[in-house]
């Protein structure tokens, strides 16, 4: 969870029913596309590049190139054209096709595309070839595999990669951290469903703007999941919730179009017909052993990384901590960070610090959030929470509720309970435990964070902190 709660202003509450008003209205709100940027990252564009490329080398140097001049040719005009309308940083983008039958592409940092000859094989006009190409150009575009490489950097050794990254050797430590091979780099091919999603509306809006009827984004992904050929691409590609309700949204967004679009060329039915004639690709099991990405192929190793580099479980011995408005207990092998208003109690490495923000991943923040003297008196328990929440949302736009627990007693005062979902700034889902408090000084926040996958093992350490308050 990024830390940057304030109490927002008493006009958030209402502007933003209004405009949620306004939107269950008008389906139609034109010239609001979505706009979105590249999340935290540790490396420059130019070595987003240098990175790329190199993992590239000993990508093509593995995997079953097609090397089909015409083939790929086709592919850079098309992905050319798609790619200038990509928004942020204009990348040198490159697009190869892949002599795999199976439905997959991927795309590596500073722009090295790749596209299984199985996704030509499978699209039935070149707008939905274009919309698996912008696909990937969105994860490109948005910086997703060093977004990811740097979370799994700072998460595993803080400083020492910090400097060396941001330092002079930062090519060559960057990859030795990454392993500098092909294979082993999924972490920079391993996007979070929320990625997902952003690569579905940035790949939307290029088909609109390269004057492709923008269904096929959604068309593509709804043939692969009925035809049950999309477990390559949902495995590498994790499909994200709501996928096609995303798309038809942003295309909503985006305005009318004419519905005449030209969807389909002589030139990609020509490329078919290529590919038609020449041998067969080679069976998906022989191209599997090296393949990048792919759930089950990944999983276990990814699974051990997180495993042994995730902090140590909470201790189950306590230490106590006196702050200006409380006290309370928490793990011994546990650290405070901040000052008396709002101090984080988190293990090493349970935050992600960046340049602009820090992140909370593993612990617990406590805060004392002010509450602007003129409504102090009049203001209930339930506002003061709402508004709180619309604060955190703002810093953490994936963030939402999954259980309101209702009312908790804290140190016997009355206080609110509620379950959050968000992006764990380590990957993955997180789980928020957010625990309200009035008090004649502001509002008491607990916010409790783990991820999804190791909550049970953080859920008795927090109910113990939360036990232990003494206000
Ligand atoms: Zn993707």
């Amino acid at each position: 969870m990024i830390i940057c709660a304030k109490f927002s202003k008493r006009r958030a509450l209402p502007a933003i029913s209004l405009g949620l008003l306004i939107l269950l209205l008008s389906p139609f709100v034109y010239g609001q596309r979505t706009r979105l940027e590249p999340g935290f990252n540790l490396f420059s564009v130019q070595q987003d590049v240098e990175l790329g490329r190199n993992v590239a080398q000993d990508a093509e140097s593995k995997l079953p190139m097609l090397n089909n001049d015409r083939v790929d040719n086709y592919l850079n005009r098309l992905g050319k054209k798609l790619a200038a309308y990509a928004p942020g940083e204009k990348y040198p983008y490159q697009f190869k096709c892949v002599n795999d039958s199976s439905v997959n592409a991927f795309a590596l940092p500073g722009g090295f595309l790749y596209i299984n000859r199985g996704v030509i094989e499978a699209a039935d006009n070149e707008a939905e070839l274009a919309g698996v190409v912008g696909h990937e150009i969105g994860h490109v575009a948005l910086r997703h595999g060093t977004n990811q490489a740097s979370k799994a950097q700072v998460y595993q050794a803080p400083l020492a990669i910090l400097g060396s990254v941001l330092g002079g050797d930062s090519m060559a430590a960057a990859l030795a951290q990454l392993g500098g091979e092909f294979a082993v780099n999924s972490v920079l091919l391993k996007y979070s469903r929320d990625a997902e999603r952003q690569a579905d509306l940035i790949g939307t809006q290029i088909l609109f703007d390269t004057n492709y009827n923008p269904v096929y984004m959604a068309r593509f992904f709804e043939k692969l999941e009925a035809g049950n050929r999309g477990t390559d691409f949902f495995s590498s590609h994790p499909h994200p919730e709501n996928r096609i309700d995303h798309i038809n949204a942003e295309i909503a967004r985006l305005g009318s179009y004419s519905r005449n679009r030209v969807n389909d060329t002589g030139e990609f039915r020509e490329i078919k017909r290529l590919l038609q004639s020449l041998p067969p690709a080679p069976k998906q099991g022989e191209v599997q052993a090296q393949a990048p990405s792919g759930e089950r192929r990944t999983s276990p190793s990814q699974t051990e990384q997180q495993q042994e580099a995730r902090p140590p479980a909470p201790s189950n011995n306590f230490r106590r901590f006196y702050s200006e408005n409380l006290k309370l207990q928490y793990p011994e092998n546990w650290k405070i960070f901040g000052h008396e208003k709002e101090f984080t109690l988190a293990p090493e490495g349970g935050i992600l610090r960046s340049a602009d923000n820090s992140a909370l991943a593993y612990g617990v923040e406590v805060s004392l959030i002010e509450i602007p003297e003129d409504i102090r008196s009049d203001i209930e328990l339930k506002e003061a929470t709402d508004r709180l929440i619309v604060s955190h949302q703002e810093s953490n736009p994936a963030m939402r509720l999954i259980r309101d627990r209702g009312r908790i007693r804290v140190d016997g005062r009355r206080g609110l309970s509620r379950i959050y979902e968000n992006e764990s700034p380590v990957g993955g889902r997180e789980i928020v435990w957010i625990v309200t408090v009035l008090r004649a000084e502001g509002l008491m926040v607990f916010a409790f964070v783990a991820p999804e996958r190791h909550f049970d093992e953080y859920d008795r350490a927090f109910e113990k902190i939360l036990d232990s308050v003494d206000f």
